[in-house]
């Protein structure tokens, strides 16, 4: 539908007439996200917090079961602490968090057992809050081209954002000789020499090609940014195109949403609010803002089941790194080490950054089979 809209220009005694669409975008924020289907084999958990500092936690192997919802209409009301996914087959992290900190607990197992020894290890304390997560969850299809050169990637997720002092040796791995003093953890728990603080993956390929959304979703954000505030060996050459989309495994209470990042883009195929599919285009692969060659910088960031919160909501800062943050940033391959738990899950509880208390996440393993990007 459209309608005219008149204006008078009084001193060149004009009158101009201009058409406008009334068919106004709705807010980013407002626009539904599609879901993702949930594989088949995972399970739903709640854990619920009362006034008083009781809890409940509840964890079904049923793909509709409702265990919020049972706990709610049998008990005292309450609070949902976190809702989520489980994989009734495959390893599950699980971790019980009680007396504001106090005591915590981690677990790595098959199935429902280490939600049960969470439960089991938290059973008599106070203010529990039970987070699970599956190690894998596979949705995401290749966020870019099935290009058929080689992608070379030099830098990916650092476990180790906040400098903490880990080793790779906490992880089974040796320390690594080409970078001695370097805190870098990889997802295997290796020592690695690239830039400390790098949130997410940079695979290197020639400038045009496609970049493509990682799962069906809404564009949060689609822009254009100037990043010459980094200067040094980030001096822009042009504006850093980046991309924003949020993402939704299943919907509703027990629902995993996600946020992909995509930054240098040449081009941008997207507006603010748009909805795409998995695997739709999005833009192409360039070389602006903070970049040296041609690449993409891919990065994920849990929106639910957060180690110290159930949901965040983003922003898109212009300063900085575009994204609000680190809070809920994975590595998409998940946590592979042959020894310890996820550290960026575990060993920011009870600490405050940026504002945030706790905020780091369990990763996850995102890739659906034959759809795995360069690692
Ligand atoms: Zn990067």
């Amino acid at each position: 539908m459209n309608t005219m809209i008149r204006s008078s220009a009084a001193s060149a005694g004009l009158v101009l007439a201009a058409l406008q669409s009334l068919s106004v975008p709705l807010p980013a924020q407002a626009q539904a996200v599609p879901a993702t289907s949930v594989p088949s084999g995972y399970g739903r958990y709640c854990s619920l917090s009362y006034s008083g500092g009781g809890w409940a936690f509840s964890h079904l192997s049923g793909a509709s079961s409702n265990p919020c919802g049972d706990m709610l209409a049998t008990g005292p009301g309450g609070t949902i602490a976190r809702a989520g996914l489980w994989s009734v087959s495959g390893t599950n992290n699980a971790m019980a968090v009680c007396n504001d900190g106090a005591f915590q607990v981690f677990y790595v197992g098959t199935g429902a057992a280490p939600a049960t020894w969470a439960f089991d290890a938290a059973k008599g304390k106070s203010k529990c809050v039970i987070t699970v997560s599956p190690k894998a969850l596979p949705v995401f299809v290749k966020p870019y081209q099935l290009y058929t050169g080689s992608v070379a990637t030099y830098n990916r997720w650092d476990f180790n954002y906040y400098d903490l002092p880990i080793k790779s040796t906490d992880f089974g791995q040796p320390a690594n000789a080409s970078c001695p003093n370097s805190k870098v953890i990889d997802k295997n728990g290796k020592q690695a020499c690239w830039i400390n603080g790098h949130g997410g993956y940079d695979w290197v390929m020639p400038a045009n090609n496609a970049l493509k959304a990682a799962a069906a979703g809404v564009v949060r954000k689609a822009r254009f940014r100037d990043t010459t505030e980094f200067g040094g060996v980030c001096a822009q050459k042009s504006p850093q195109g980046e991309i924003y989309i949020e993402h939704s495994v299943g919907s509703g209470t027990y629902a995993e949403r996600f946020l992909t990042y995509y930054a240098h883009a040449k081009a941008i195929d997207v507006v603010d609010g748009q909805t795409v599919s998995a695997g739709q285009v999005i833009g192409a692969v360039g070389d602006n803002g903070c970049s040296s060659e041609p690449h993409l910088h891919f990065s994920v960031q849990r929106l639910t089941n957060l180690t110290g919160f159930r949901s965040f909501t983003p922003t898109y800062p212009n300063s900085g790194w575009g994204i609000s943050g680190i809070h809920g940033l994975i590595d998409p391959f998940g946590w592979n080490a042959p020894v310890n738990v996820d550290p960026w899950a575990t060993r920011l509880i009870g600490q405050t950054k940026d504002g945030v208390k706790s905020p780091g996440a369990y990763s996850i393993n995102l890739w659906k089979s034959g759809q795995v990007p360069a690692q």
